[in-house]
């Protein structure tokens, strides 16, 4: 590698697919910087010694995905607010041989949200999930002041767990637990504005939707899934036949994108640049397909 190349990459495993390489190097190229952004696979057991390795290699940062968001934590220097709260990192800054964890999902979440023309104060919201995901959605929701926001989750401990502790640290705010059942979003479906599918169901080809089959499409709701990839889950094309507006996981992973890359480089990122590469990247001509 040339001396003066600057690099950053992807903490996670497998992430062989993942769109992020494509998305900083067509940044970068963008902006004319030197820099280059690499895949770092990491086994569960082998984050310390890459830690080492990063340091030793001068590289500037590093995306941190699935299974480390939580587990690279204790390793870091300093942690910023949001990353504490959320309870997970997913992009580290190294600044003089020190690790500063950040986390840009939720605000990736929330830009998303908002370049779709949508404004949250006041929104009833329903999540579907209790993982990482939906932890940083509810954050930045939170933050952005809508009215309620109820926890919908399968494994009712973990659902409990997220919607007592956010409202611990958001008393203002109105948040619950739900389980996930037919008469929860039965009930929810009489009386919101935004539901989110933070649950990785509609990852795989032959996964169905958490939406049941019988259960009406709301109207005046916004349908929002994390998932990127397909761009089109089942649960947006349940709300797209409805007629209801939808919202995929693209535009919250080219914010967080856009996020993390103004953190590692100090420059205004080319957003719709790094928004066509992944499209791109996904088979896609331009945004129209997605
Ligand atoms: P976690 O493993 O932390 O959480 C998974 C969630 O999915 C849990 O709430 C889990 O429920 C739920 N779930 C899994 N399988 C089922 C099922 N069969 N039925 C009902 N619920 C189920 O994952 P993350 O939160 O990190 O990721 C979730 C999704 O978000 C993934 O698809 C990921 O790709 C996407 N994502 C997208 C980003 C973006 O930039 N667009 C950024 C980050 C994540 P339970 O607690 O019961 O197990």
């Amino acid at each position: 590698m040339n001396k003066k190349t600057k690099q950053v990459g992807l903490i996670g495993w497998p992430i062989a697919h993942s769109l992020s390489p494509a998305m900083h190097n067509a940044a970068f190229a963008e902006l004319g910087l030197d820099w280059t952004y690499s895949l770092f696979p990491t086994q569960p057991g082998d984050l310390e010694s890459l830690l080492k390795n990063l340091v030793a290699q001068n590289i500037v940062g590093a995306n941190v995905t699935m299974p480390h968001k939580q587990t690279i934590m204790p390793y870091l220097d300093h942690i910023s607010d949001d990353a504490r709260i959320i309870g997970a990192v997913n992009t580290i800054h190294v600044l003089n041989g020190k690790f500063f964890g950040h986390n840009t999902d939720g605000i990736g979440f929330l830009n998303a949200l908002k370049e779709a023309g949508r404004e949250p104060a006041g929104m009833r919201v329903a999540m579907l999930g209790a993982g990482g995901a939906a932890r940083a959605a509810i954050f930045s929701l939170v933050q952005a002041g809508v009215d309620r926001i109820t926890v919908v989750n399968r494994t009712a401990e973990r659902g409990v767990r997220l919607s007592e502790n956010m409202a611990r640290a958001f008393p203002a705010c109105h948040i619950e637990f739900e389980p996930l059942s037919f008469e929860t979003l039965n009930h929810l479906s009489k009386n919101i504005d935004l539901i989110v599918n933070a649950t990785s169901v509609g990852m795989q080809p032959d996964d169905a939707s958490l939406w049941p089959d019988d259960l009406a499409i709301p109207d005046d709701t916004i349908f929002y899934d994390v998932i990127y990839k397909p761009v089109h889950t089942l649960f947006l094309q349940q709300a797209q036949a409805a007629g209801q507006k939808t919202i995929n996981g693209l535009g919250m992973l080219v914010h967080q994108g856009v996020v993390a890359f103004e953190i590692w480089t100090g420059q205004k990122a080319p957003l719709e640049t790094m928004k066509q590469a992944c499209l791109k990247t996904l088979g896609f001509d331009h945004e129209q397909g997605a």
